[in-house]
């Protein structure tokens, strides 16, 4: 096959990838190749076996399980998590199981290794049919090194270099990810952001982060620190961050900071999702705390509207339980502080709950990985 055939063929599957099911004339139109010339790539990749009829609604066509599968694996505090989905983005399997709080890296990765062969092995699915895993986790990643930094959430993890070690036990290419952007390219391609190619996902839990997804890619920055939202002054005369600085979000929608002032009347033991559940139940404390936590979101959330200007802002995280409670003021906040027509600016929650981080490294094999089972002939 000549190189302009093969990097359109290439093309048209990336596009499949990213986007699963299509119809040739969406191909036609997203890859800027002719109609003919995607006519006659779907020919030959249904030749190959690498295609099959979508859904059937819009007579699309879809990659099938012989072009591969995509691996997602989640690591918390205490538990893993593995997905696995074929590239029409169909969930083949997905499965949890729990790990010690403070487990050590090289027993999660076997946990995780064991969990990952099973489940390929329940969808019938070779390990040569694995186009590659994505793999996520709630600390910080030095980007130089690879190396967990210093992580509360897995103490065990600090200093290991968890893509090298899982890409080991796996015998598979992987990639590391954060959270927040992993949530982000879950609720576009399963969740609350489908369609959208400018979309900033907040992720409000323990801490708070964004991903930033610009033009269908996530957005990294320079060091890939980008999306440090917690971490944005809201009072520069406010209380001090774990960060070192004054006032910053997490202060006032971090789940400390929400927690804190209900202890007193809900006692020591007080969650976030307790805090959720009585605000549902109609707590006013809670309430009050939540919708305090919600305004100050808005604030930031407004200044990133003004700044990028995305087509829809998605919240999750645990905080996005708190639905209407969490997002009302947020909006009201944003309607307020941005500009012109990012006022108006979408904030809906993300609907994929804890699956977001586990769908999200499948995503990000399906939308930012170009590695291939076969090679095209
Ligand atoms: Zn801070």
């Amino acid at each position: 096959m000549n190189g302009v055939r093969a990097a359109n063929r290439e093309r048209v599957v990336d596009l499949l990838r990213a986007e699963g099911p299509m119809t040739q004339a969406d191909l036609a139109r997203a890859s800027g190749l002719s109609p003919a010339t995607v006519s006659s790539i779907a020919q030959e990749l249904r030749e190959d076996g690498w295609l099959a009829d979508g859904d059937g609604r819009r007579a699309a066509i879809a990659l099938s399980r012989r072009a591969g599968v995509a691996v997602g694996i989640d690591f918390g505090h205490s538990h893993v998590r593995v997905a696995i989905a074929d590239l029409a983005h169909a969930v083949l399997a997905e499965e949890g199981t729990a790990l010690d709080v403070d487990h050590a890296a090289a027993d999660g990765i076997a946990v995780a290794r064991d969990l990952v062969v099973r489940l390929l092995d329940e969808v019938g699915m070779p390990r040569e049919r694995v186009t590659g895993v994505g793999m996520g986790l709630p600390g910080p990643l030095r980007r130089d090194s690879g190396e967990v930094g210093d992580s509360a959430i897995l103490p065990g993890w600090i200093g290991a270099r968890p893509e090298l070690l899982m890409g080991e036990a796996l015998g598979l290419p992987v990639r590391v990810e954060n959270d927040a952007n992993l949530g982000g390219l879950a609720e576009i391609v399963w969740g609350a952001g489908g369609g959208c190619s400018e979309l900033v996902y907040v992720k409000a839990s323990t801490g708070v982060g964004a991903g930033l997804v610009l033009g269908g890619r996530l957005y990294r920055g320079h060091a890939g620190t980008a999306g440090e939202l917690g971490h944005m002054t809201i009072d520069s005369d406010g209380p001090v961050c774990r960060c070192g600085n004054r006032g910053c979000l997490e202060t006032f929608a971090g789940a400390e900071a929400i927690l804190e002032p209900l202890r007193r009347r809900h006692g020591p033991e007080l969650t976030l999702r307790r805090a959720i559940a009585l605000a549902h139940d109609g707590d006013i404390g809670c309430r009050r705390v939540i919708a305090d936590a919600g305004a100050a979101l808005g604030l930031a959330v407004a200044g990133v509207c003004n700044l990028l200007a995305p087509q829809r802002v998605v919240v999750g995280g645990e905080l996005a339980g708190a639905g209407e409670l969490v997002l009302e003021p947020l909006r009201r906040t944003v309607r307020r502080s941005a500009i012109g027509a990012t006022r108006h600016t979408d904030v809906v929650a993300g609907v994929l709950g804890e699956r977001a981080e586990v769908l999200g490294a499948v995503a990000l094999v399906l939308r930012e990985s170009r590695r291939y089972v076969a090679e095209p002939r």
